[in-house]
């Protein structure tokens, strides 16, 4: 007899974790605190790798269903230097092993797989506490409870279940990021859409970068990277999109202006995200009863990886529940063995993406020239 599982967070690790349980037949519960699905938007164009996001689609028998969302040429990669000069154009031929999806289109994959009622929305954990004998009682904003055999967070970077493991807590890493996009692109910014070209575009300079990628219905999505203090963002006045647009471009004065057209044409406001890390290799002793995935494990600096290790924890802890039926204990113990040293690997593992402010163009077309070849 399988335990049944409650699981915190409705995002990509919770409802891969949901789907490979449902499809061993073992019962499952997701509490998430967003209303509804369409409730927030869900940001932007994710690369799903062969080596672990599309392994675990793979576990959930979704592959075919992630296949039909996949958005055809967005493996293409440009890296730019800040005067504009292109140092890398690598088209995408189609035989890349990180297709491009928007996260959304990825989630309402994974929610279409599972029975209807499976995910309760607008249940939002305030805190959960031992019962013994791997019991826990999980209390909701509205004061409700729930007491479960089996609880997992998956509620991200601000877990409220992680203090049931650990007294860890995210620290900034000393870098935000600006969210801007530009519509109708060909269009209406033809400049910063021929620099952005097919795919993705990295223009990386010590401190500061300009990364975008061309999203759907030739949307710009730009995610401008500064390695400030929270006191310097805070400084900023974001409620005044055009003062705070005028204030980061400034930072960017003597760049192509074909790249600093994604901050100062951005058709939205621009949106402040700041970035925060758990300590490297944050690991627990095992309590029973009790797991995380994804960054309520190893929130890290992006590099491409978090959204793709959280549906890897997902596929392989439900692939170590249902393995060990009425046995809680070795399937965490299982999972938590080989999810450790891989989160711990990968956020040290430097990869072209989001961490790349402290490289220049050049050498991250040298990264990217290793790491391809
Ligand atoms: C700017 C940026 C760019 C990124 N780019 C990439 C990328 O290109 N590729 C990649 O692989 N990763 C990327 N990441 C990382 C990726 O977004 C995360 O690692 C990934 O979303 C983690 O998935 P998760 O399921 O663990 O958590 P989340 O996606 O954070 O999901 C957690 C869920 O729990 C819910 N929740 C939170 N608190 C509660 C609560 N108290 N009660 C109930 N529910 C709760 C939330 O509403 C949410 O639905 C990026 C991150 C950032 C910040």
């Amino acid at each position: 007899m399988h335990t049944p599982v409650t699981i915190i967070g409705a995002g990509l690790g919770g409802l891969t974790l949901a789907r490979v349980l449902h499809v061993h037949a073992i019962p499952v519960t997701v509490y998430e605190a967003d209303s509804s699905p369409s409730a927030r938007a869900q940001g932007g164009l994710l690369d799903i790798h062969d080596y672990n996001g599309q392994l675990a689609l793979e576990e959930a028998g979704l592959t075919d269903e992630f296949r039909a969302v996949v958005l055809p040429g967005r493996q293409a990669l440009r890296v730019l230097d800040t005067d504009g000069t292109v140092l890398l154009d690598q088209p995408d031929d189609g035989t890349g092993g990180r297709p491009e999806v928007q996260r959304g289109d990825l989630r309402q994959v994974l929610l279409d797989s599972l029975p209807a009622g499976t995910v309760r929305w607008g249940h939002k954990v305030s805190g959960a506490r031992s019962l013994g004998d791997g019991r826990h009682e999980v209390t909701f904003a509205d004061g409700g409870t729930v007491v479960t055999g089996l609880l997992v967070g998956a509620d991200g970077a601000w877990s409220r279940v992680r203090p049931l493991l650990s007294c860890a807590t995210p620290e900034y890493i000393g870098k935000s990021v600006v969210e801007t996009y530009l519509f109708d692109s060909g269009s209406r910014h033809p400049a910063a859409a021929k620099a952005v070209g097919g795919g993705m575009l990295l223009a990386p300079s010590p401190g500061k970068e300009i990364f975008a990628h061309r999203e759907k219905d030739d949307t710009l999505h730009a995610y401008v990277g500064l390695a400030r203090p929270r006191d310097w963002f805070a400084a900023v006045d974001f409620a005044d999109p055009a003062a705070a647009t005028a204030r980061i471009a400034r930072e960017f004065e003597g760049w192509a202006p074909e790249l600093t057209a994604l901050i100062t044409d951005s058709d939205v406001a621009p949106v402040l995200r700041s970035l925060y890390a758990l300590p490297t290799g944050h690991r627990w002793d095992r309590v029973p009863g009790v797991t995380l995935l994804g960054d309520a494990a190893h929130l890290s600096a992006p590099n491409g990886e978090g959204a793709n290790l959280a549906m890897l924890d997902g596929a392989e802890l439900g692939g170590a529940i249902a393995a060990h039926p009425g046995d809680v204990e070795t399937a965490l113990t299982v999972y938590e063995r080989a999810m450790f040293p891989r989160s711990a690997e990968s956020a040290t593992d430097e990869m072209p993406g989001l961490d790349s402010a402290g490289n220049t163009a050049r050498g991250l077309v040298d990264l990217v020239t290793e790491h391809s070849g």
